[in-house]
């Protein structure tokens, strides 16, 4: 009697300690969802530094510098953009840019920003702009593609360029050459003017409605131009 009460004594202690053992396997099961937040947060920053803080990339910057460009001023129904020559110096091919600053590249720097819209101001995303111009010293790269470079309206039809003032060459006064088309629409072929020039007046080429807006005129200028097509 003695011995199966022992018995039953050594049952009620196994038992105890599976009890124990389930409960302690569940109290670090139960652990688990609270450190993984804390290692995916590691994984984030592999040197440890709160990715917060840190400046955003490329891609993110480019938007950005976008977003400030001024809302579209546009009225519909919009006047077309005026087409003008093409000239001697478009050179098909162009590299994709929308930076034309690059090495040996001199002279006041220009950032012009924009739109590109249509009649009923509408914005034209994927528009295709096709810059060139010459440099500060009124010279053309016809051999290379300096101070040439294509880009996309991206899908608000906006667009950015970054290059320098042309220069002047005889018989013309200082004009950026672009080329602006819808997807699948008709190329305009125009030029951009600069206003407050004493040489606009004698330009034959120069129209008042390709003058653009020139926001500071530091160091660096900032200007902006609208484009009303069709497509
Ligand atoms: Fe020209």
């Amino acid at each position: 009697m003695k011995k199966q009460s022992n018995l039953i004594g050594v049952n009620r202690l196994r038992l105890l300690l599976i009890l124990l053992a389930v409960l302690l396997l569940a109290a670090c099961n139960g652990q688990t969802p609270n450190t993984a937040p804390q290692q995916a947060t590691d994984q984030g920053s592999p040197t440890g530094i709160p990715t917060a803080g840190l400046p955003s990339p490329t891609p993110a910057q480019t938007t950005q510098a976008l977003a400030t460009s001024p809302a579209p001023e546009c009225t519909s129904p919009a006047a077309l953009t005026p087409a003008v020559t093409e000239g001697p110096y478009f050179k098909a091919s162009s590299p994709e840019r929308a930076s034309l600053i690059e090495a040996g590249v001199t002279g006041t720097q220009l950032t012009l920003t924009g739109y590109v819209l249509t009649t009923d101001c509408k914005p034209v995303a994927h528009a295709l702009l096709d810059f060139w111009q010459a440099n500060a010293q009124g010279e053309y790269d016809n051999t290379n593609y300096s101070l040439r470079g294509h880009q996309f309206t991206d899908e608000a039809g906006r667009y950015q360029l970054d290059t320098v003032i042309p220069g002047l060459y005889p018989g013309r006064t200082e004009h950026i050459h672009v080329k602006v088309q819808a997807p699948n629409g008709p190329v305009l072929t125009t030029q951009l003017f600069f206003p407050g020039l004493t040489d606009n007046q004698s330009d034959q080429i120069f129209d008042p409605g390709l003058l653009i807006n020139i926001q500071d005129n530091g160091d660096k200028m900032q200007a902006t131009f609208n484009f009303i097509i069709t497509r």
